[in-house]
């Protein structure tokens, strides 16, 4: 089918939720995508930061294929190897000491996350928790209550959570907001939604000080920051502010479904049994796929590529003199380009018209967040694009003959 057919075909069955997609991809292979017209594209946004190995890497290829054809599904009444490995080889890389739950996605490790602070909350008489403004963490009701931005929340609440949100990167306002009454904090290490935006400096290393002050439990959602991203296995690694619990997904799956959500000493036995379940969580193939996404970034360097490329790509666009380049913020593969107006979403059609794939999260920031195998020459290829990108997308362009 062609693109324009299945968007059509699209928009007809399916809810409105999303819109319709611009771009109906056919194929990958390893940063570069092709849509269902045959046009080629370099892919600087791996399906949200998850795609770390790239399309059709072989070690994935091999791991899930020989996993599918093997046992491709158990549920939680049986247990497997690749699960069992999988949790070990997390818990090694997280420093030990903790107990894992395996989901399906990012807000199910969220959900989860959530649970157990609820029951800590309540086996110690802490009955609210604390979350940050314009912070994203999932959509299902648990994590849709924590999440900061009153557009996606506010529709569907209220939701008999008392979810008190604090100004992000504001220590201070923190340390006024948790006393000894709240169960948990949940912060994302940088705000991947609201447009890949970093707190100040030192900010984790006081979150850990007042959890640590007030009993509440240091909640780090890592989904999108973690498995590389920033060019440590966890952001949380850059002020060493080990958190209580972590959660994951995106990158650790490589494009497969999965969550995980990591609790420390004590508190990864606070769940009885029966408190909590999924029948395709941690599911064999999963499973496989992350534990290959694991061994390839480790085997093939990704952490130290990262950080390298991720400093090729702000070199470059920090070169750029243009009127509508404000700057750039993040680290690693995963980078904010902040635009001086709301000309992001030109932006992304402009870049999508000189092949590449970028994503226009906010009015006024892009996201790049590639996978973790880009090159350098891939990145100067895109920075040597972009000021005829932004040229495309200033406006006015669009009125042209
Ligand atoms: N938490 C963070 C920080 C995220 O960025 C996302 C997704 O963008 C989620 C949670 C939700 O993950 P999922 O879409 O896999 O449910």
């Amino acid at each position: 089918m062609t693109g324009a057919e299945l968007r059509e075909r699209f928009e007809a069955a399916f809810m409105p939720n999303y819109g319709v997609p611009p771009v109906a991809l056919a194929r990958g292979e390893g940063c570069r995508v092709w849509d269902a017209d045959g046009r080629e594209y370099l892919d600087l946004i791996a399906g949200i930061a998850v795609t770390s190995l790239g399309h059709g890497h072989p070690a994935l290829v091999e791991a899930v294929s020989a996993q599918v054809a093997t046992l491709a599904h158990s549920s939680n009444l049986f247990l497997h190897e690749p699960e069992v490995l999988l949790a070990e080889r997390l818990l090694e890389l997280l420093g030990g000491d903790g107990r894992v739950f395996l989901a399906n996605s990012g807000t199910e490790a969220n959900e989860c996350a959530l649970k157990l602070a609820i029951k800590y909350g309540k086996a110690n008489g802490r009955p609210y928790v604390v979350a940050a403004e314009n912070g994203f963490h999932g959509r299902t009701l648990g994590a849709l209550s924590l999440t900061g931005k009153a557009s996606i929340r506010e529709p569907f609440g209220p939701f008999g959570i008392d979810v008190r949100f604090v100004p992000y990167g504001d220590a201070a306002a923190l340390k006024d907001a948790v006393d000894e009454d709240c169960a948990a904090v949940f912060l994302e290490p940088t705000q991947g939604e609201a447009g890949v935006v970093p707190p100040p400096d030192g900010y984790f290393a006081a979150v850990r000080e007042i959890c640590d002050a007030t009993g509440a439990l240091f909640v780090a959602d890592e989904i999108q920051s973690a498995i590389g991203r920033t060019g440590t296995w966890f952001a949380f690694e850059h002020e060493n502010a080990r958190p209580d619990v972590i959660t994951l997904a995106k990158g650790l799956g490589g494009g497969l479904p999965i969550g995980a959500c990591v609790a420390f000493g004590p508190h990864g036995a606070l769940f009885a049994k029966g408190d909590h379940g999924s029948t395709f969580g941690g599911n064999p193939v999963g499973a496989a796929a992350a534990l290959a996404v694991l061994t390839t970034i480790e085997k093939d360097g990704l952490l130290a590529n990262a950080i390298a490329v991720g400093e090729t790509l702000t070199a470059g666009l920090d070169a750029i003199d243009h009127p509508l380049l404000a700057g750039v913020r993040g680290r690693g593969l995963w980078r904010g380009v902040v635009l001086t107006g709301p000309h992001a979403p030109a932006a992304e059609a402009a870049a999508r018209d000189a092949g590449f794939l970028v994503n226009a999260l906010q009015p006024d920031a892009l996201r790049i967040a590639p996978p973790l195998i880009l090159t350098a020459g891939q990145a100067r290829s895109f920075t040597a694009a972009f000021p005829a990108i932004l040229d495309a997308a200033s406006p006015g362009q669009g009125d042209r003959p």
